[in-house]
């Protein structure tokens, strides 16, 4: 039996962790499917963690933070959460290989993923030119043209990235302002090879059997069709949050979620379901920010600390 089982290996995931075994809890298993760390691993570029020096990569704001936790005995399984649900006070958690734990306790921490955009070819062409990972992927396409769609921060920072590796960028957005941070923006527009494709939707990328070879972008004021003919389109169009270990088998959740699937928590990161917290990307009202998910993570840890007792 475990004092706590956190599901998801990101910086709400392992500073809930270190806060927990650190604070007293016995046998505490973080689950993360693949390498801790979570999506700012996936981030070319950090600058607004507290304390940090100098802009880093996410990789490099992230290596040490799993090893600190093992110090203090967070035991960490590399498996993916398939279900969970509560039996009596307790949670049983199945892995997708069948592996089962019980848990008193459970935080889910299970952020987000790439949303797609939903034009023709996004399927079709991914990992063939489409990608939603600048940082491993932006090589590829080092002295070449690439697009990058979406109008929020990691658009434009990921825009900003791609620019100093390729030889120009077309930010490719469905209207003519950004949601991204004014310093993001200002970034962007001191970038001399990024060309802003503004007020389109995109209507598809093509190519063919090496890959993409361009994209096909239309006007919502003139209707008018442009080629852009680049072998690279990276998508940044939002992310989706992963609450799918949480589906029971009648269809409902194990607690409450709001219509987008963001789990509903108090400020103590407690769900609707006594036992089961929230912390990170995947709760309401989430700034989905590292430093917004560690604290989360914290502050699930020390209440749940009191609630194991
Ligand atoms: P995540 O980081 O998403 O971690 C969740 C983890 O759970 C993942 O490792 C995943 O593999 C694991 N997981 C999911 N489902 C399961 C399952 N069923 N079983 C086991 N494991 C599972 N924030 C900033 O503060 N500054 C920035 O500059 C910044 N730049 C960003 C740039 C990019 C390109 C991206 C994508 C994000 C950026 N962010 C930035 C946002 C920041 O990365 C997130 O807010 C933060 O990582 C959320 O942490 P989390 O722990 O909630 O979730
Ligand atoms: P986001 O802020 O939700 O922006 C998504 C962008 O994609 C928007 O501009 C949106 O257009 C556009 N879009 C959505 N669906 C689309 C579609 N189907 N086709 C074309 N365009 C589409 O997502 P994000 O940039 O991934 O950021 C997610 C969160 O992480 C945000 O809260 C962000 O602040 C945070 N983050 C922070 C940092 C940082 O602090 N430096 C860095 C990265 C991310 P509209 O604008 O028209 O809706």
């Amino acid at each position: 039996m475990l004092d706590l089982a956190i599901v998801g290996g990101g910086p709400a995931g392992l500073t809930a962790g270190l806060y927990a075994t650190r604070g007293g809890l016995k046998e505490v298993v973080m689950f993360e499917k693949g390498m801790p760390g979570g999506q700012i691993m996936d981030s070319s570029e950090i600058e607004n963690y507290p304390g940090q020096g100098n802009i880093m990569t996410g990789m490099e704001l992230m290596q040490n933070w799993p090893e600190q936790c093992q110090k203090f005995g967070l035991k960490h399984e590399m498996n993916q959460v398939d279900t969970i649900v509560k039996e009596g006070e307790t949670f049983k958690l199945t892995m997708v290989d069948g592996k089962e734990f019980e848990a008193k306790a459970v935080l889910m921490a299970t952020g987000s993923v790439p949303k797609k955009a939903g034009f023709a070819g996004e399927d079709k062409f991914f990992g063939r030119g489409v990608s939603t990972c600048a940082t491993c992927d932006g090589f590829f396409y080092k002295g070449k043209e690439v697009a990058v769609i979406g109008g929020g921060d990691t658009a434009l920072e990921e825009a900003v990235y791609l620019a100093k590796l390729c030889s120009k960028v077309y930010l490719v957005h469905r209207r003519d302002t950004y949601r991204a941070a004014p310093s993001t923006i200002e970034h962007m527009k001191n970038a001399e090879n990024i060309e802003e494709v503004t007020n389109v939707t995109v209507e598809e990328v093509f190519g063919d059997a090496s890959g993409v070879t361009g994209l096909k972008v239309k006007s919502k004021e003139t209707g008018e069709i442009r080629d852009l003919n680049v072998p690279g389109a990276f998508v940044f169009v939002g992310r989706d949050v992963l609450n799918a270990p949480l589906k029971q088998e009648d269809g409902s959740f194990l607690c409450d979620v709001n219509e987008q699937g963001e789990v509903i928590v108090d400020l103590k990161m407690q769900t609707s379901t006594k036992g089961l917290y929230a912390a990170g990307d995947i709760r309401i009202d989430a700034a989905k920010q590292v430093v917004c998910a560690a604290g989360d993570g914290a502050t699930a840890a020390v209440n749940i600390i009191e609630y194991v007792g």
